[in-house]
């Protein structure tokens, strides 16, 4: 982790499941002040952007030499949290938490020199369409999609097999005591005790609800899916 504010990690990373994981030694995190690997006097780690415009830009040579010192490793992922970047999904989350864990960097002001993206290459990654004020946030939120998925860390392996996204589908909804909330009942299938039933409607919820909200995800299941209509030999 490659940050101008290395203070605020573990913040949020550092309480509950990913808190408790990291305290018991299932994951790390080392914080790395990118300030560190400034050379001049003021310690300066951004100027302005070259052809003018607002704010600043986080310099080439001080961030590339805060990678190398960071020495990762030739095979862990180098990302860099952007807005520009790759959208994050649940696939690439479980790709990163099999692997060796990669070096992230984030962030600030206007962005980072474009030309360290490609001399170290960055992978850009981003967690939505919105801008936010610096990478941090976004990396802790990448990193807490990946360590939720770790052996050990979450009770039941099947919570994350059967959650939102794992097979192309949001989840169904959920429902606890009281029986009665309200004047709502849950389900009457749902405490029938009958599985086979409990299993298809739950399917049939997470289908619908995805048609509804997710009309994007609804369309990519069905298109992988779909057996090929022509299956030519040879
Ligand atoms: N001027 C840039 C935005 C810079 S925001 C642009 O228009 O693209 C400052 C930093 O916040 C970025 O360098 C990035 O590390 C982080 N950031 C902002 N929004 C993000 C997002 N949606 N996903 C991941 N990182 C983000």
């Amino acid at each position: 982790m490659l940050t101008l504010f290395p203070e605020m990690f573990p913040g949020p990373l550092g309480v509950s499941l990913a808190g408790r994981a990291l305290a018991s030694g299932l994951w790390a995190l080392e914080a790395r002040d990118i300030r560190d690997s400034a050379t001049d006097r003021h310690r300066s780690v951004d100027d302005s952007p070259a052809g003018g415009g607002p704010g600043m830009v986080l310099r080439a040579d001080v961030l590339a030499a805060a990678i190398d010192a960071a020495d990762s490793g030739p095979d862990r992922p180098r990302l860099l949290m952007s807005p520009r970047g790759r959208p994050l999904t649940q696939s690439q989350v479980v790709e990163l938490a099999a692997g060796p864990g990669p070096l992230i960097v984030c962030g600030r002001f206007e962005g980072v020199d474009q030309r360290v993206i490609a001399a170290r290459g960055l992978e850009e990654v981003s967690i939505g369409d919105y801008v936010l004020s610096g990478g941090e946030i976004a990396a802790m939120a990448l990193i807490d999609a990946c360590v939720r998925l770790l052996p050990g860390v979450m009770g039941k392996p099947g919570s994350s097999t059967e959650e939102s996204f794992s097979d192309g589908l949001l989840e169904y909804p959920q429902y606890t005591r009281p029986q009665e909330f309200e004047g709502q009942p849950i389900p009457e299938i749902l405490i029938s005790g009958d599985h086979a039933k409990v299993t298809a409607w739950r399917l049939a919820e997470a289908e619908a609800l995805t048609r509804a909200r997710r009309p994007d995800l609804w369309a990519a299941k069905n298109r992988d899916q779909k057996p090929p209509k022509n299956t030519t030999k040879g």
